[in-house]
């Protein structure tokens, strides 16, 4: 194994409070999900870590609200360069403790995180307020964006530092302090971004890193020193946090599940909407809140359209992320990976026709085999509820107006996909699909400059784009008398 990645898995993780290492009492475990061995031990955060982050945090952000913007994004910008240059050992690390393969984690999880800090620290000197054109005689009337100050960022595990950048990125950059805990399944990446943090130059106390599951999570919500929670992970969990930060009314901003509807017309190239329902399916292993798990397929294409669906997710190779020839690593946990087959096993219970994987694979790890279920109907468990693995259910339909509404049947409105060679029809579409996001003969782009979030029960706000800054700012409005 590459070096400095042995030596900092062989280190005791403490967490990371004000600039320094700080040792809890209790530890817990991170296992690699493609052995089931133990990769590391680290903290479980109790209150009184949180009680010494929150205060850390808040020393740190008087300090840090007060650096000049064009500093601030220096700042950002070494962090995003040491990101960079460290690419290879935070891309491994990933892998090691998520189970994507390196090539995933190497070519997108990382470089993605550096041009997200490279992106907001653009914004630091940008973001501002703005005159308001006011009737009252005599009146000036200004906004300022100041920041909302302490943030607590919680992340889930199946895009550990990424997802922990479209938290961090635009919070720093407009001046707030961060406390982030990373899920428990997957804490390393966090642990070692905390130490690329303080080598960029970031004041101590701005950037903390606690370690810990659920527990530690509810206990920063309900913390009064903090003001704001940036949430990403399930909508059971965003359910809780809204509940739990009532006691001081502290921001929320919720990234929730899904269950996206990615569609396709009969006119659309086939062979390009097969790669793209299968990019949708079984990138990341499934584990990915936009997965296009629902895949609606216009009934004169339907059984071409399965057929060669079935063939491409039998043709995937699973393995360690490690391997060169591993398209699909495993699912994050054994506990993950019953969950998923649960899933499949109630599907078929209820009627859906498994035409391929439905079954574990290998003898060590915790590799599930990609999946495709067939559904006459949108009601199945499997079409309906986030499975958060490598199982799709396709489902025919008629009519543009009943791929529509089977779209928007859904408690959740993620993000969408439409495959058609017709451009009223694509404009239709996405205008008729009730989720944040809609793609048109592609699926998964993203963009740090494009905001991403959920419509109904998968979120509230925006992350990433201009729009993100209004989840860590507030506006303050200055009247002045000039006569
Ligand atoms: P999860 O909700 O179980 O956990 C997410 C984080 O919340 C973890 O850090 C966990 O320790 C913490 N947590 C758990 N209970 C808590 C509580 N009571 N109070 C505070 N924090 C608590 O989600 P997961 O299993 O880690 O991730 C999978 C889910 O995340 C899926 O539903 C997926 O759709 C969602 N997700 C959404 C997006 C998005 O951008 N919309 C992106 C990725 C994942």
């Amino acid at each position: 194994m590459n070096n400095p990645v042995s030596a900092f898995l062989e280190r005791e993780h403490g967490v990371y409070i004000g600039g320094e290492w700080v040792s809890g009492r209790d530890t817990f475990e991170t296992l690699n999900p493609a052995t089931g061995e133990v990769l590391a031990r680290v903290t479980q955060a109790d209150e009184g870590l949180v009680d010494q982050a929150v205060a850390a945090a808040r020393a740190g952000q008087a300090v840090w609200g007060a650096t000049p913007p064009a500093a601030r994004a220096r700042v950002l910008n070494k962090l995003a360069d040491l990101i960079s240059s460290n690419r290879d050992e935070l891309a491994l690390l990933e892998t090691l403790d998520n189970g994507k393969p390196l090539r995933e984690s190497k070519g997108g999880d990382v470089p993605l995180a550096a041009e997200h800090f490279r992106y907001y620290a653009g914004w630091a000197t940008k973001a501002g307020g703005q005159t308001n054109p006011v009737s009252a005689p005599g009146m000036l009337n200004y906004t300022l964006r100041e920041p909302v100050g302490v943030v607590a960022a919680i992340v889930p595990w199946n895009f550990p530092l990424l997802i922990a950048t479209w938290k961090l990125a635009p919070a720093l950059a407009m001046g707030n302090a961060v406390i982030l805990k990373p899920a428990e399944q997957t804490p390393l990446t966090a642990l070692r971004l905390a130490e690329l943090a303080r080598e960029a130059g970031l004041p101590e106390g701005v950037v903390n890193v606690i370690t810990g599951d659920g527990r530690t999570g509810a206990a920063l919500v309900a913390h009064r020193g903090i003001d704001k929670v940036s949430f990403t992970g399930s909508t059971e969990v965003g359910k809780k946090i809204v509940v739990g930060a009532t006691g001081n009314l502290k921001r929320v901003s919720l990234e929730l599940g899904g269950k996206s509807a990615n569609i396709v017309f009969a006119d659309a190239n086939l062979k390009r909407a097969v790669r793209g329902a299968v990019m949708g399916l079984y990138y990341n292993q499934g584990q990915i809140c936009i997965a296009g798990s629902r895949i609606l397929v216009e009934r004169p294409v339907y059984e071409q359209f399965t057929e060669l669906l079935a063939g491409a997710a039998r043709g995937i190779t699973l393995g360690d992320g490690r391997e060169d020839t591993t398209q699909m690593g495993p699912l994050v946990s054994a506990e993950q990976r019953d969950r998923v087959h649960g899933y499949v096993t109630q599907g078929q219970a209820a009627g859906a026709q498994l035409i391929a994987g439905g079954a574990l694979h290998g003898e060590r790890g915790f590799f599930y085999q990609p999946t495709v279920l067939t559904s006459s109907d949108g009601q199945n468990i499997a079409a309906r509820e986030e499975i958060f693995g490598p199982v799709g259910v396709v489902i025919p339909f008629d009519s543009e107006e009943e791929a529509v509404a089977l779209a928007n049947d859904s408690e959740y409105g993620l993000a969408g996909g439409v495959w058609t060679e017709h451009l009223g029809r694509a404009h239709r579409v996405a205008a008729g699909i009730r989720t944040g996001t809609v793609w048109v003969n592609t699926y998964n782009a993203f963009d740090a400059a494009s905001p991403f979030g959920g419509y109904k029960q998968s979120g509230w706000g925006r992350e990433m784009g201009e729009q993100a800054l209004d989840l860590y700012t507030e506006i303050k409005s200055v009247w002045i008398n000039t006569k």
